[in-house]
């Protein structure tokens, strides 16, 4: 059965910075993913707190917030078939130590803040995730 999904994916500033942008994207086209809109932006503190909303009470979530908005980022819609899972797989483990072969975190990742890929985590917050992005 078929089953076409949308998922975000944000490269993170330590990515940008060091000009992965074009070599992470080429990952994804090369694994079947499709970008469907994308946008390089900066956001506030602020903006970050409500994205990361579900780790506010995790001790590293003031960092993780400052982080985020520390530069520019690349914000992407993926799609594919079973992209949430999928785009997941891809990125690989949280921690880059952790990350298997092939995946964006074990190639390009530094560190367990400084992992360079965001992906949601589940259909629902695919969705959440998209509108804030991209609501316009
Ligand atoms: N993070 C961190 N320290 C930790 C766990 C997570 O700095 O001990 C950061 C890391 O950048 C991660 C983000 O918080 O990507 C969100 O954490 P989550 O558990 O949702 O990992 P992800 O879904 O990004 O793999
Ligand atoms: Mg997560």
């Amino acid at each position: 059965m078929s089953n076409l999904e949308r998922t975000l994916s944000i490269i993170k500033p330590d990515a940008v910075e060091r000009n992965l942008e074009n070599e992470i994207k080429k990952m994804f086209i090369e694994n079947g993913f499709k970008i469907i809109k994308e946008k390089k932006i900066q956001i506030e503190k602020s903006e970050a707190e409500t994205f990361y909303k579900v780790h506010e009470t995790k001790p590293f979530y003031n960092d993780l917030c400052a982080y985020l908005s520390s530069g520019p980022i690349v914000v992407m819609i993926l799609e594919k078939e079973n992209a949430v899972l999928g785009n997941r797989d891809l990125m690989g483990a949280t921690n880059p130590k952790d990350a298997k072969d092939g995946t964006i975190r074990k190639k390009y990742g530094i560190s367990i803040d400084k992992n360079s890929v965001h992906g949601s985590d589940s259909v629902e917050n695919a969705k959440i995730e998209i509108d804030f992005f991209f609501r316009d």
